[in-house]
């Protein structure tokens, strides 16, 4: 027998299927022929945290810091990843080998090599790279099985960016959360992430009106009911700002007086048929700015849909790619797709043509994953929930629209030389709307054109006279605030943002084959997560469809985070080296040593660093400090964030008690046994001093700490139930308050205020 390992359950099955004979399926696998096939479900294995090495690091302390296990352990993420790696544990031990078919990328091969390596597999390992569910195409994977070893190191650079970003996230997140009242979280695709909206945010905040000036030319061809309005082309002349307006008035007037007197103008009008094609399927990111525009859900939101799409109802294929691409087993089965899909949504077609291929098939273009479409499952889907619906309505409609016409349009152009300027005037009509029939809702971004009659002269040359020379004056816009749709978006093409060249160039390169990537942080599956979190943490905020960042995401990303963390660099950096591993000539420490010598780096010149935020509750004695609260399940009390003051302050229902008139009185002697601040307490039983490190409690002897050892137990002058004289001993608790002691039968009593005795009973 032999083990094969799919990444996910439908993966799995869709193997199963293309294997002959009998099938039995088991608690977390399936037997068939001469294979169990059974399957991961995305990382079954996660690093583990600091407090799994010792708990006492689940307190985030700052002289803990530096992490950086030499070896970092793997532990199942939760329960049912604990269950299913058993479930595989017992199944490689009656395996003769292993057929790795997780994901042809590198999350996808250390998936599969995780599993291996946790449980010490040793016997040859096969490699599968499957992305496809289609039984064809599976049946002919088995036939150009590799040897895994050719792939580990694609593994490897996966782990070793896993273990990158631990070091990063657990190390800088304690770090600046401890100088900070807020939890303050980092992440190497967090923090550029935030970074987008908060430039933005700034750009539009910041933003000058500026007026710019568009001259024109209204003529006609004698025909003053019929004026066309021509418009001023700019030339390597024109003087223009850095977004490309003519902001010089005096130019634009000079060139209105020199145009001014002139009537006739010869102007040529020339025609093109311009073809549109459909759009390709939808990847994730994709699908998630579409239906954003589209229905207002959250990317977040679409992730899950797709998932209870993919996983429940198995009614479209892998959520999370990040390919508009399909391989060439799917234009074979088109026809019979198209029947099924028509009947779940009951809908008659006529410009359907499955002949027609269009650019979509292409299994060159395919990554470890295809474009998104529907299923061959017939499905009823009033069974779904409305959004379910729409999700799975857009992804249908993209695919059908790969078998439809075109949309032609006629652009017609009219334009005429004056003296050394252009003037144009451009218009378009629908000559067929062809598979925008069918999609008319589709978003496309409307440049801002004026319709123009052009378009009812034939092509020639034509006299047009001259009508007016207006200038339109208008004024310069604030770039628009982010919606998720645009935040994904920029994510992965960040590259245009970043100045310096170099970095560009890594980002750019790192996406070469990547369609529809450029210059990209974060993946497909995890970018949706990357804003959610960040809205989480109180960095970014939804205000309807915009994100906008807030006084914490600003405060933390302009004046916390080192700009190494703050900028893509760091994925760039890391791919390079993560290149080096693939190839052999670097390993996961060259990369993980990096990052820690960078973290260190980065504390030590934050060591003195002050986090402070606009709500935060400013220290009264020392007006540098904010006060932290402290809860325990003994104190709850508010303490100054500066070591060196060292205020604390009682709890008043939630907030700092400033009330007390007189602050803690602090002993000149400190503490004998560790040298701490001693404090002096008003106790109910009378004064005494506390140090404020080891907790220890001293008596108070004329208004100073009494620190003489302590005191033999004195005999009371009280007598036990029993008859015997009573001990005293004074509490840990407060020196003052006093303990009785029977030495003979061990009852204990206290003393009263009025100094008689209560026995204490133990109660039951
Ligand atoms: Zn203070
Ligand atoms: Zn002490
Ligand atoms: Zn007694």
């Amino acid at each position: 027998m032999k083990l094969i390992i799919a990444e996910k359950r439908n993966v799995a099955t869709a193997i199963a299927t293309a294997i002959d004979g009998a099938q039995e399926t088991k608690d977390g696998y399936v037997k068939k022929g001469d294979y169990y096939i059974t399957w991961a479900s995305g990382h079954l294995l996660s690093l583990k945290e600091p407090e799994d090495y010792d708990p006492k690091f689940q307190k985030w302390n700052i002289p803990d810091l530096p992490f950086n296990f030499p070896n970092w352990e793997l532990k199942p993420i939760n329960a049912g990843s604990k269950k299913q790696l058993n479930i595989i544990k017992d199944l490689l031990k009656e395996c003769s080998g292993v057929i790795h078919a997780c994901d042809p990328d590198d999350e996808g091969q250390l998936i599969g090599d995780e599993i291996l390596l946790y449980h010490d597999y040793k016997k040859p390992v096969e490699r599968m790279l499957i992305n496809d569910n289609n039984t064809e195409y599976i049946r002919k994977l088995f036939t150009k099985l590799e040897d895994n070893r050719k792939y580990e190191s694609l593994g490897i650079s996966a782990a070793a960016r896993r273990i990158a970003d631990a070091i990063i996230g657990i190390n800088l997140s304690r770090f600046y959360s401890c100088k900070s009242s807020k939890t303050l979280h980092v992440g190497r695709v967090k923090a550029p992430t935030l970074g987008l909206v908060v430039n933005r945010d700034y750009a539009i905040e910041n933003h000058i009106k500026q007026l710019h000036y568009i001259l024109r030319i209204i003529a006609n061809n004698n025909d003053k009911d019929n004026n066309i309005t021509f418009t001023f082309q700019k030339n390597a002349n024109t003087p223009v700002n850095e977004d490309k307006l003519i902001i010089d008035l005096d130019y634009i007037e000079k060139v209105q007086a020199e145009i001014a007197d002139i009537k006739d103008y010869k102007v040529n009008v020339t025609s093109k048929i311009l073809t549109k094609n459909p759009p390709l399927v939808f990847n994730i990111d994709k699908l998630q700015a579409y239906c954003n525009n589209k229905f207002s859900y959250t990317a977040q939101e679409v992730l899950e849909i797709t998932q209870v799409l993919q996983a429940t109802h198995q009614i479209i294929t892998y959520n999370r790619s990040d390919s508009q691409y399909l391989n060439e087993e799917h234009f074979q089965e088109a026809p019979q797709l198209i029947e099924i899909i028509k009947e779940n949504l009951n809908l008659s077609l006529d410009n359907i043509d499955t002949n027609r291929k269009s650019k979509v098939f292409d299994s060159s273009k395919v990554t470890a994953h295809h474009g998104i479409i529907p299923t061959h499952t017939r499905f009823d889907l009033s069974k779904l929930t409305e959004k379910e619906r729409n999700v799975y309505q857009v992804i249908a409609e993209f695919y059908l629209v790969q078998f439809m016409p075109p949309e032609k349009l006629k652009e017609t152009t009219g334009i005429f030389k004056v003296k050394d300027y252009d003037f144009k005037t451009t218009d378009r009509t629908v000559q067929d709307l062809g598979y925008k029939k069918f999609l008319n809702s589709i978003n496309e971004e409307k440049e801002e054109e004026e319709k123009s009659n052009i378009s009812k002269f034939e092509d020639r040359l034509y006299d047009f006279v001259n009508f007016a020379t207006p200038i339109d004056t208008r004024e310069t816009k604030p770039p628009k605030p982010y919606t998720e749709a645009t935040l994904i978006s920029d994510m992965t093409s960040i590259a245009k943002y970043i100045k310096n060249p170099e970095i560009k160039e890594i980002l750019l390169r790192k996406d070469k084959d990547k369609e529809g990537a450029k210059g990209s942080i974060g993946t497909p599956a995890t970018r949706a997560s990357t804003v959610e979190e960040l809205i989480n943490d109180g960095y970014l905020e939804r205000k309807g469809k915009q994100i906008r960042a807030t006084e914490k995401g600003k405060n933390f990303y302009n004046n916390v985070l080192p700009d190494e963390i703050k900028t893509a660099d760091l994925t760039a950096l890391w791919w390079v080296i993560q290149e080096d591993i693939i190839a052999g000539t670097k390993t996961i420490t060259d990369l993980t040593d990096s990052v820690f010598k960078s973290v260190i780096q980065a504390m030590e010149t934050n060591k003195d660093i002050k986090i402070r935020h606009k709500d935060d509750v400013i220290c009264p004695k020392c007006n540098d400090g904010f006060l932290k609260n402290i809860k325990t399940s003994k104190y709850n009390f508010w303490a100054c964030s500066e070591e060196k003051c060292g205020s604390t302050f009682n709890d008043n229902k939630g907030k700092p008690d400033f009330t007390e008139k007189r602050p803690a009185e602090k002993s000149e002697i400190p503490c004998p046994k560790d040298g701490g601040i001693l404090y002096k307490i008003k106790g109910k039983y009378g004064d005494f001093w506390k140090c404020k490190t080891c907790q220890q409690n001293y008596k108070d002897s004329n208004g100073k700490p009494d620190l003489s050892p302590k005191k033999e137990m004195k005999k009371s002058a009280q007598k036990c139930d029993c008859g015997e004289f009573l001990t005293e001993i004074p509490t840990k608790k407060d020196p003052n308050k006093i303990m009785l002691c029977c030495e003979k039968c061990n009852s204990k009593y206290f003393e009263q205020a009025d100094e008689s005795i209560k026995k204490w009973v133990i109660k039951k």
